[in-house]
């Protein structure tokens, strides 16, 4: 299927490795030109590099905190107006929220909340004036079904959802929609490293809590960041101009309900 979308111009924010990197492959391979960023510069030049040799689209990387106002300038000054913006960023830590200070509440507010809100704002009028645009922010099946030592995600989240729920009906007219995607369980270092603190909590190795959680998902095994990718390339699509405003959960069927 060709999604229509080659030539195109990306924003995938928080894209070095993960679910970001699984995006940008899948629309460079698309034949989109796609700006990548992330803090460390070394394994962002090497994204870069592999993402180059797909032969697809154009590759250009910016080293940057998306979480900060500079690092948003620093992107939209190499991609002033993009069709498509993939927002992401780093998860917030798990903890107890009797721990949490007004400072950890607005540092999770600014990277899941405010950083995509203002990314929207500063390019959502250049693609209602082009009369295409597809903003995608992944967020979590936390939004749908709250972890309970993830407060900092689930509440963050669950603001930018309730904001472009709105905002999302005022521009599908104009061929702009805004979608969210939300990942279950995926095979990515941020797994990875949430199942080595697991297994030290529960006494047992890495390996069997890997088993453990993999074997209690319907599908039997985590996500893959490649099925990440080719999904959000969808939603990105010339062909899905009339979904908008919903929330994809990706997760192998793990939350269960009829609707
Ligand atoms: P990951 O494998 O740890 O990759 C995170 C990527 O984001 C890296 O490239 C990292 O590079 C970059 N990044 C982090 N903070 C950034 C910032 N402030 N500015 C720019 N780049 C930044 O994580 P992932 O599994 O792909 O997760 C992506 C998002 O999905 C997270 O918000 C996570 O909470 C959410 N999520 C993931 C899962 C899952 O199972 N994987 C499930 C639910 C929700 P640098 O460190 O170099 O900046």
């Amino acid at each position: 299927m060709d999604l229509g979308i080659q030539g195109r111009r990306a924003i995938v924010c928080a894209a070095s490795k993960g679910l970001g990197r699984s995006c940008a492959e899948s629309l460079v391979r698309e034949g989109v030109d796609v700006v990548i960023c992330a803090r460390s510069k070394g394994p962002l030049e090497e994204t870069a590099k592999s993402l180059r040799a797909l032969g697809g689209g154009a590759v250009s990387a910016v080293a940057c905190d998306v979480t900060t106002e500079e690092g948003r300038g620093l992107i939209l000054s190499v991609c002033p107006d993009p069709d498509i913006l993939i927002n992401n960023a780093g998860g917030p830590p798990p903890g107890d929220f009797r721990d949490w200070e007004r400072e950890d509440w607005i540092k999770a507010i600014d990277a899941n909340m405010l950083s995509p809100i203002l990314l929207i704002k500063r390019t959502i009028d250049s693609m209602i004036e082009r009369q295409f645009g597809r903003v995608i922010n992944i967020t979590s099946g936390a939004v749908k079904s709250p972890i309970d030592i993830l407060g900092l995600s689930n509440g963050s989240r669950a603001g930018l959802t309730g904001f472009v729920a709105g905002l999302s009906r005022t521009t599908v007219k104009h061929n702009v929609t805004i979608n969210n995607l939300l990942p279950g369980p995926f095979d990515t270092d941020r797994l990875r490293e949430n199942l080595k603190v697991l297994a030290a909590k529960h006494g047992i190795s890495v390996e069997e809590m890997t088993k453990k959680r993999a074997s209690g998902n319907p599908a039997g095994r985590f996500g893959t960041a490649y099925e990440f990718g080719e999904m959000c390339a969808f939603v990105c699509s010339a062909q899905a101009g009339f979904m908008t405003g919903q929330n994809f959960l990706i997760d192998g069927g793990a939350f269960r309900s009829t609707l």
